[in-house]
């Protein structure tokens, strides 16, 4: 029955010009989700709404969960599209139209309560708001006497548009919030195979922001299925951002020379501080404006707030860490919900764990790290080149809509 989707999204920032980048970032993020779909779609703009027409058979189900991946959506209206074949048979329609939306909720429920909102996009059509809103409310009386109408609170908002075709629609299916992606430039995720940092990907996704990710990898410690999961990590990411940009990074001669020349009580921090260095490196060279990380204040050694700013001190651009305030139990419903905690938690092991020390340090001395990792000096820079050199690159999750 349904044919059309109005999409509806938060206007909080959106004024002036920034309005239709918005909107035309939206709409290209959702034919680009589309694609993914059965069928054909038309999606446009029409008098500063959003639509969505089908110009094919299509499922409904997949078309919704689809556009529910698409950042900057607050609302999904399925809408059905009626010929204007005049007032009498627009009033058979609407009853037509709740019977099949709404018939088994007005059934069971007691005393459901209603209203009819007009809009005349098409200001020639015969009849005002006004009348539209009463004449059909009286029919729907008529037609379903269980029903009352409430303009204040009602159960069920029916909405008419009178455009080329009448539109009515009554449903909002939540959306995802945010921004769409590409409003809001690019970062650079430190994505490693466990749960933080794929739901740190998605929230700043979710505020526009593009995604590039760079994952360490330290074979033969870390085998080929810990890397392949970061990979299926990052397209999980992709279904909502696009195409993720993923660099691996071989990072197994730069931990041995940390091991062999720093003490191993600081082993973790002085490993960390060259993934920033190297993921900045990149992120600089791939026009990324910011670093994004998995972190949570003091959710293992390395994240006290003092190993943060140890970590933190060989940056230069911006480090966003949105799951900073998180407990470990909301930032798992999160995974949950965006789907990546299922494979977040398959057993593979971590370049972090494995040369891990018994205690290492929780309140690290940021000039006493910077001493020891004096000790590197003779060779670190030849094998932070030589990482970077042997990068490898692997576009996951298709081509991109920005
Ligand atoms: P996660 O669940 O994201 O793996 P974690 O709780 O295991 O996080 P750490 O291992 O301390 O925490 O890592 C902190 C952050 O550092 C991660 O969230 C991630 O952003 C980054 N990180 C850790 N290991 C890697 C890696 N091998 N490759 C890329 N980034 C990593
Ligand atoms: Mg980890």
């Amino acid at each position: 029955m349904f044919t059309s989707f109005l999409i509806k999204y938060a206007e909080i920032g959106v004024k002036g010009n920034n309005r239709y980048l918005f909107e035309d970032a939206l709409v290209r993020q959702i034919r680009h989700a589309l694609k993914r779909c059965d069928g054909m779609f038309k999606v446009h703009k029409n008098q500063g709404r959003i639509y969505v027409d089908a110009l094919s058979e299509f499922d409904f189900e997949e078309t919704v969960e689809q556009l529910q991946t698409v950042f900057g959506i607050s609302g999904i209206c399925p809408v059905m599209a009626v010929e204007d074949q005049g007032f009498t048979r627009l009033g058979q329609d609407v009853v037509s139209y709740m019977e099949k939306a709404h018939g088994e909720q007005i059934g069971s429920e007691q005393g459901m309560s209603f209203k009819v909102v007009a809009r005349r996009a098409r200001k020639n059509y015969p009849m005002h708001s006004g009348e539209i809103n009463a004449e059909l409310g009286g029919i729907l009386l008529d037609a379903f006497p269980s029903l009352r109408v409430d303009v204040h609170n009602p159960d069920i908002y029916l909405n008419i548009e009178v455009r080329e075709k009448i539109y009515l629609y009554s449903r909002i299916i939540p959306g995802p919030g945010g921004m769409p992606v590409g409003t809001g430039g690019k970062g650079m995720l430190l994505l490693s195979g466990g749960i933080d940092s794929p739901v740190a990907g998605y929230m700043i996704a979710k505020r526009g922001v593009k995604i590039d990710a760079v994952y360490f990898h330290a074979p033969p410690y870390t085998s080929e299925r810990a890397k392949q999961k970061v990979v299926d990590l990052a397209g999980l990411v992709a279904r909502y951002t696009g195409p993720v940009y993923l660099h691996i990074i071989q990072f197994t001669d730069i931990q041995l020379a940390i091991y062999e020349k720093c003490p191993h009580d600081e082993l973790t921090i002085i490993m960390r501080r060259y993934m920033m260095r190297i993921a900045e490196q990149i992120a600089k060279e791939t026009d990324c404006l910011g670093l994004i990380t998995g972190e949570s204040i003091g959710q293992v050694a390395s994240q006290t707030m003092q190993s943060l700013a140890a970590t933190n001190e060989v940056c230069t651009l911006p480090v966003y860490r949105p799951l900073i305030g998180m407990d470990k139990q909301e930032i798992v419903e999160i995974a949950e919900r965006t789907g990546t905690y299922e494979t977040s938690i398959l057993p593979y092991e971590d370049c972090c764990t494995i040369f891990v020390a018994k205690h290492p340090v929780t309140k690290p001395n940021i000039s006493v790290i910077r001493k020891h990792e004096q000790n590197l000096s003779d060779v670190i820079d030849g094998l932070v080149q030589t990482a970077l050199e042997t990068k490898e690159l692997i576009v996951v999750g298709g081509d991109s809509a920005v």
